[in-house]
């Protein structure tokens, strides 16, 4: 079945008396391309257990089950559950639970299905909690060795910019710590019913199997950048410096002084190694 044919959508959705869901950032995928695509770039292993978030009638779930050893597929959508029965049934590789993805324990569900496995994610994530999803799967402290997801072009921008550029932001920084993002390919906002506002775009992090910094102290990593960004018109060193505690003008014009850079300059200029740098001195 070609889940990914509108009329097939528009009957299994009716057979099973849904609609599509604004909350739950319901756009489907219509052109059967993307999730091939998708599935083909997201692990190198085909022996991977492959997460998936927010499966939707099971277009993408099919692509990737066809292609890795085992798929577990979270949708937070019970009216879902018994039409992903259905259009996956021929798939014995296929698990599908019924959760919200921030609240399901990461750690414990791979924990009972990788069996030794390597572990990837993939998915077309819902726009409304894109941000919050990827910081829930860095922070899970489970070593994924990559991360595939569809997201808004822009935030796909912003996920991959170089540090200086405008797109580059607090996400960017902080992903930099836990590995590095390639954009895979551009997707028309005409590939998806309900079609969204804005174009989409694929990205995939690899993550590093070992953290690439040591940090003394994380936390302040964490402060350090989020502080910048808030404030990204003014100097690293007004925004900063009122903003965490025991981190003083002083202490901040010597360590960037000691990393050679100017103190007048701005947070969105330092690179993730950069913020490593300094929160390790600032944390002597
Ligand atoms: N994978 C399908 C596709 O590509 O056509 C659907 C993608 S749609 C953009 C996002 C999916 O994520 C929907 O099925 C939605 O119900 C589900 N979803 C939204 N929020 C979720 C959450 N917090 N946890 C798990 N699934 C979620």
């Amino acid at each position: 079945m070609d889940l990914c044919n509108l009329s097939v959508i528009k009957s299994v959705m009716a057979d099973a008396g849904i609609s599509f869901r604004k909350e739950f950032g319901q756009n489907f995928l219509t052109n059967r391309i993307i999730p091939e695509d998708i599935a083909d770039n997201c692990a190198d292993n085909p022996e991977s257990l492959i997460i998936e978030i927010g499966p939707g009638i099971g277009c993408l779930t099919q692509e990737l089950a066809l292609r890795y050893k085992k798929v577990v597929a979270i949708e937070i959508d019970k009216g879902l559950i018994p039409v992903l029965g259905k259009t996956l049934a021929e798939y014995d590789n296929v698990t599908v639970i019924n959760a919200d993805v921030m609240k399901v324990d990461l750690a414990e569900l791979v924990r009972e299905y990788s069996d030794g496995m390597s572990v990837s994610v993939c998915a077309n994530l819902p726009y409304y909690i894109t941000t919050p999803i990827l910081m829930r799967l860095l922070e899970s402290g489970v070593k994924f060795s990559s991360i595939t997801v569809m997201v808004q072009n822009e935030v796909a921008s912003r996920l991959s910019a170089k540090a200086g550029s405008s797109d580059y932001g607090a996400i960017t920084a902080v992903l930099g710590y836990y590995g590095s993002v390639r954009r895979l390919f551009k997707v028309s906002a005409g590939s998806f019913i309900p079609q969204p506002k804005v174009d989409s775009a694929v990205v995939r992090i690899d993550l590093y199997p070992e953290p690439k910094y040591s940090l003394k102290d994380e936390a302040l990593f964490r402060s350090l950048i989020k502080a910048a960004f808030e404030q990204r018109r003014k100097t690293l060193i007004n925004a900063v410096s009122s903003k965490i505690s025991g981190v003083t003008k002083e202490k901040l014009i010597s360590a960037l002084c000691e990393l050679g850079f100017d103190e007048r300059i701005r947070g969105e200029r330092l690179s993730t190694d950069d913020f490593a740098s300094l929160a390790n001195l600032l944390a002597e």
